[in-house]
């Protein structure tokens, strides 16, 4: 029988939307790693999460792939050019390529699946780690699972559901490491 040690330490975790917040958003799906551009202060954000301590992990809706638009390899190339960037901050990509037109998924946001497999992986404190988003979509799982919501104000409109709002990466992961360091 598995017994599972209660003693084991939870980590805490930043997930993390993809397009509009670790890439540039451009309003429209990403056809061609070109078009894949890292704003200037993310991987440094990234390397200042990691080196706190921070697991990361990526959820991502790609339904660009069910609707045939792209395919997986480009989503693993933008993935990998992010990874390069950063040094390999990041702990661990999940993406959704289904839409409900052509199947319905419990990975796709705003449902949780994602969230809860990163959770599950790496025995992370929901209530210790934070969700960075940008569309309303991103922050209904973060809520229902009780991690703590930032908005990142892209090209889209503020959520009720977030209890921060910022405009850069930088000022994300500022306003994480100010408010659980002191
Ligand atoms: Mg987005």
């Amino acid at each position: 029988m598995l017994v599972m040690d209660q003693n084991v330490k939870k980590s805490k975790c930043v997930f993390m939307d993809r397009d509009g917040v670790l890439n540039e958003e451009i309003g429209r799906h990403i056809l061609t790693i070109e078009e894949f551009v890292i704003p200037e202060d993310v991987p440094n954000g990234l390397k200042r999460l990691k080196e706190a301590g921070y697991r990361l992990v990526v959820v991502t809706n790609q339904s660009g792939i069910a609707r045939g638009y792209y395919d997986d390899k480009l989503v693993d190339d933008c993935h990998d050019l992010l990874q390069q960037a950063c040094d390999h901050a990041i702990d661990q990509f999940y993406y959704a390529p289904l839409v409900d037109s052509v199947s319905k998924s419990l990975m796709r946001k705003p449902d949780s699946l994602m969230f809860e497999k990163g959770i599950a992986k790496f025995n992370v404190d929901a209530n210790a780690s934070w969700m960075i988003g940008d569309k309303e979509r991103d922050l209904v799982p973060a809520k229902k699972l009780g991690i703590k919501r930032i908005q990142i104000m892209a090209l889209v409109e503020e959520s009720e559901l977030a209890e921060h709002r910022v405009h850069t990466f930088t000022e994300a992961v500022d306003l994480i490491l100010n408010t659980d360091q002191g």
